[in-house]
């Protein structure tokens, strides 16, 4: 049976490709690349991600980690960032590039994704869309089902395993002709267009960029672990150095939690609800700062660390509601690791001290 592997991002545009190619009797399986940066909670579960997706579109998908690779890249993409640090030239390249090489481990004939010619500024002009097909080595393999017709065909088409008539010629920045074929496929729950990349998000961007910055000024190479803390919560960068996680919400506070490792300060309010904080001191960001298991990282100067410890307890007073706040002074619970704990007395900080330190 002809087999399509798709480029899955969950939006409109990817779900119909596959539905369109789907409708020609061809099988497909759609994989969905996650990095910290987009879909990384769908680790967490990718059986109900599946599950998912195959009820509300019938599709079969498969996820795959480019964590690694895609933090090597994004430190310098050969096409460059595009409005805030999204490499979308250089992912796409990579993204492809990865698909190619799984067309043989799922016995697939050849690709398919949900570009449409036009609709994003960089990523999806002509000449772009060329360079993306050229460097990742997908020339010829890959088939845009929503505008195919706009498009010279491919060897699936010229080879009659695929019916040029039955696709799309799909143009432009308009979402109309994709909103009538949602409704053609009776697909009405979508994620929006472009929507769950956070390098594209102007303070996320912001926040992982100055972190690459550091990194390359630092000579070390940026870590999952650090990006996923950065982009969980309320993020500080306080003056010794260390970097604060800040639950916004109870789910908030969890997600954070589940973003310490070992080294790492844990606060929170002990005798009162509120926000939950991670701490991670400098020695353990990036890789040298790792510590093996059952091992106290290096410690930065025991005072710069007793410092930040003491400015986290007055931020976490500071996001407390507000009978906590105006009881003025109080405790928070600190800890680390096993069995390491004990209470900071604090205030809560005032705006013009900890503005500067927000990221
Ligand atoms: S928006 Fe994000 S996921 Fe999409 S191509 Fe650009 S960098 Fe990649």
């Amino acid at each position: 049976m002809t087999t399509a592997l798709a480029l899955y991002s969950g939006g409109l545009d990817s779900t119909l490709a596959c539905r369109v190619i789907m409708e020609q009797n061809i099988r497909v399986v759609a994989v969905k690349f996650v990095t910290p940066f987009f879909g990384a909670d769908l680790l967490k579960d990718p059986e109900k991600y599946q599950q998912t997706v195959h009820r509300k579109y019938g599709i079969e998908v498969i996820l795959r980690d480019l964590t690694e690779p895609y933090l090597r890249m994004l430190a310098r993409p050969a096409h460059g960032y595009g409005k805030n640090f999204n490499p979308c030239v250089d992912c796409k390249i990579m993204l492809m590039g990865e698909a190619k090489r799984m067309l043989a481990e799922l016995g697939a004939d050849f690709l398919i994704s949900g570009e449409v010619l036009g609709q994003r500024p960089m990523s999806q002009r002509r000449d772009t869309l060329r360079v993306i097909e050229r460097d990742s080595g997908c020339a010829d393999l890959l088939l845009r089902p929503l505008c195919a017709r706009n498009l010279p065909p491919t060897k699936p088409e010229r080879e009659g395993l695929v019916d040029r008539g039955k696709m799309y010629d799909f143009k432009g920045r308009s979402r109309t002709p994709q909103m009538k074929l949602a409704e053609y496929f009776g697909i009405s729950d979508y994620e929006s267009p472009g929507g769950g990349c956070v390098l594209t998000d102007p303070n996320l961007a912001q926040r992982i960029r100055d972190h690459y910055v550091a990194a390359a000024a630092e000579e070390k190479a940026v870590q999952a672990d650090d990006i996923l803390l950065l982009l969980s919560g309320r993020i500080f960068q306080l003056p010794g150095g260390s970097i604060l996680a800040l639950g916004r919400t109870e789910a908030g506070n969890q997600r954070v939690l589940s973003r310490r490792r070992p080294g790492d300060w844990l606060l929170n309010l002990r005798d009162d609800p509120g926000p939950l904080a991670v701490l991670r001191p400098p020695a353990n960001l990036w890789a040298a700062g790792y510590p093996a298991p059952g091992q106290a990282p290096d410690q930065p100067a025991a005072a710069d660390l007793a410092a930040d410890l003491q400015r986290a307890a007055a931020l976490v007073l500071r996001y407390a509601g507000k009978a906590v706040r105006q009881r003025g002074r109080a405790a928070v619970e600190v800890s680390r690791d096993e069995g390491e704990s004990h209470a900071i007395e604090a205030a809560p900080a005032r705006d013009e001290e900890f503005i500067p330190w927000r990221r």
